[in-house]
């Protein structure tokens, strides 16, 4: 059997199945790995659905399922979730990311309740009918009762002013207590990449004070409580291999999260990974870790249809076209960054992060027209996850 029949073999084992088993899934990332580097012209061509990628036709029958599982739950809707960056303040150290708290080069910044709250109103006004408090675990909200209560103080504040809106959290490791208060101010969703379910990885990624086990504990207690629950990982950061993300889907299947968020990695100048000169075991370039991100994502689509999956803004930072690149590999949230500008640059997490144009809430039109050319159509809408 030739590589395009059993790349659609698999293709139509996992449409029906919902599942894998480790070998295909295997064998299905190195058949779309082969495809692309084997016979560069091999590759074609596919603007109309892909614009400006080059896609195998192996990668595009992938697409094209995760586009029919999308197109059954959610049709061509998608999403607009409203991004505030409310502070970059994090007492972690996680070798990738540039608001960790040793790095001593960026301009830190808390925004205050009213400043937030104008966030949320520019953001109602232009549609967006879910906000996301994004943060590094500030000492100042940690788990105390006073940190407790100065966020569960703006949680109720928005939840009070925007009845009709969810409340999304990202805000890192907390205690079941917490995540409950936060829960009973109105907090709704809570989004918690586990960021890698290989322990051995998970420890290359960060240091020895936190833990998966911690992180898994989080994940399970949100669940418990009632949160929408967003889990999920960076793809291709250093010492990622194939077999760590057949480790994630898996652990992704046991989970069942509503939300899933993935995104390329990308390095940040002042961090040990980003000084480093090491690269990542699979060597992967800018290009090879976007068509990876965009085969990953088109998986999850198929495995998990009924997901809320964000089309990132890393992706967007790494191609002009990222955005709508995921859209089309199964995506169906896009998240405009809402935060003040003054603040944007300095939640800088990795380089290059792209938050103006389309990226931000002021670029509101030339989204919707990046959207709806490419067949999706931006709706005004709290946009839950379907049952699953
Ligand atoms: S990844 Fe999250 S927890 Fe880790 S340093 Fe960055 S903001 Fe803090």
């Amino acid at each position: 059997m030739n590589k395009l029949s059993r790349m659609a073999e698999l293709v139509g084992l996992l449409e029906k199945e919902q599942t894998l088993t480790d070998s295909d899934l295997r064998e299905l990332f190195d058949i779309l790995a082969e495809s692309c580097s084997e016979d560069a012209d091999r590759c074609v061509q596919i603007r109309e659905e892909i614009p400006a990628a080059r896609c195998t036709e192996e990668e595009a029958l992938l697409y094209a399922a995760a586009r029919r599982a999308r197109e059954k739950y959610y049709g061509n809707d998608v999403y607009l979730r409203g991004l505030i960056e409310f502070t970059n303040y994090c007492r972690n150290n996680c070798y990738y990311c540039g608001i960790r708290t040793g790095n001593t080069r960026i301009d830190r910044y808390r925004l205050d309740k009213d400043t937030i709250l104008e966030c949320c109103r520019e953001g109602y006004a232009l549609g967006f009918r879910t906000f996301v408090l994004q943060g590094g675990e500030d000492p100042y909200f940690a788990n105390s009762i006073n940190g407790d209560e100065r966020l569960c103080d703006i949680v109720s504040s928005i939840h009070g002013e925007f009845p009709d809106c969810a409340v999304t959290l990202s805000i890192g490791e907390r205690s079941r207590e917490s995540y409950q208060r936060l829960f009973d101010a109105g907090a709704r969703r809570y989004l918690l990449r586990h960021e890698a379910a290989s322990p051995d990885l998970y420890r290359t990624l960060h240091p020895s004070e936190m833990s998966l086990e911690n992180r898994k504990r989080c994940l399970y207690d949100l669940k418990e409580i009632g949160y929408q629950v967003g889990a999920g990982l960076m793809v291709g950061p250093p010492g990622q291999t194939t077999e760590h993300l057949i480790e994630d889907l898996k652990y992704l299947q046991e989970l069942q999260p509503d939300m899933i968020g993935i995104g390329p990695y990308i390095p940040q100048a002042d961090t040990p990974f980003g000084r480093s000169t090491a690269k990542c075991a699979q060597g992967l370039d800018k290009t090879q870790k976007l068509q990876l991100t965009l085969r990953l994502l088109a998986v999850l689509r198929i495995l998990f249809p009924y997901a809320l999956i964000p089309s990132t803004t890393a992706l967007a930072s790494l191609d002009p076209h990222g955005r709508i690149l995921g859209l089309q590999a199964g995506a169906n949230v896009i998240m405009p960054n809402l935060s003040p500008a003054s603040a944007r640059e300095n939640y800088s997490i990795y380089d290059n992060k792209l938050y103006t144009g389309a990226e931000s809430a002021q670029g509101m039109t030339a989204l919707q027209k990046q959207v709806e050319a490419a067949g999706y159509q931006i709706v005004t809408d709290i946009g839950d996850v379907k049952c699953h």
